[in-house]
């Protein structure tokens, strides 16, 4: 399959290079398939993707798991077309699934200031899942400071904005094959 991965992304005037390349993106994802398919071994796990950024790296995530599970989805209020956190969390669109009982594994595109997550965990805590933990493709780890506890983390980043596979600028680069970073 052809994919959109070029050397640079040009949005709003603001120029990106490449950060991270489809290869090194899909060998990690590969890493994390696995190990999570050892842990959740006979508890099929739920995934619940945080809309719209993590949608890309879930899907692909998702067919490296080897054992059943299943697959829901809840949205947050986005930047919009910023680059910095507006610092609120709200509910655009909640889960339908029933998690109770369940083990449960929240995917995030990113986890900046750890904001969302926090919020999150706290959130799903609240309908009494038999276990919870979080997956995220990014961490920008000198960035966070809300309490956040993540099991399965792609890649440890440095404290700028990212955009492509899943994640966007003025909801621009979603589509992109591999993640670009913000040139200083
Ligand atoms: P946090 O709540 O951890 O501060 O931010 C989490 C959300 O902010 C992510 O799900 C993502 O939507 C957005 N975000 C944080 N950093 C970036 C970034 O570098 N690029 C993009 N496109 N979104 C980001």
């Amino acid at each position: 399959m052809d994919q959109y991965l070029p050397e640079k992304v040009n949005i709003n005037g603001e120029q990106f290079r490449i950060y991270l390349t489809q290869e090194e993106i899909q060998q990690r994802l590969k890493a994390l398939g696995d190990q999570i398919s050892l842990d959740y071994k006979d508890k099929k796990p739920i995934f619940i993707g945080v809309l719209n950024g993590a949608f890309v790296f879930l899907s692909d995530l998702m067919r490296y798991v080897t054992i059943p599970c299943e697959v829901d989805f809840l949205k947050l209020s986005s930047y919009g077309d910023e680059k910095v956190s507006s610092g609120n969390v709200t509910d655009l669109k909640n889960i339908d699934a029933n998690i109770k009982g369940r083990h449960v594994i929240l995917v995030e595109d990113i986890v900046d200031t750890g904001l969302s997550m926090n919020y999150l965990f706290k959130k799903l805590k609240q309908f009494g899942p038999a276990s919870l933990s979080a997956a995220t493709l990014l961490h920008k780890t000198e960035a966070t400071h809300h309490e956040v506890e993540l099991k399965y983390v792609g890649f440890k980043i440095a404290n700028l904005f990212v955009l492509g596979y899943g994640l966007d600028y003025a909801q621009e680069g979603r589509n992109l094959g591999q993640i670009y970073i913000l040139e200083e």
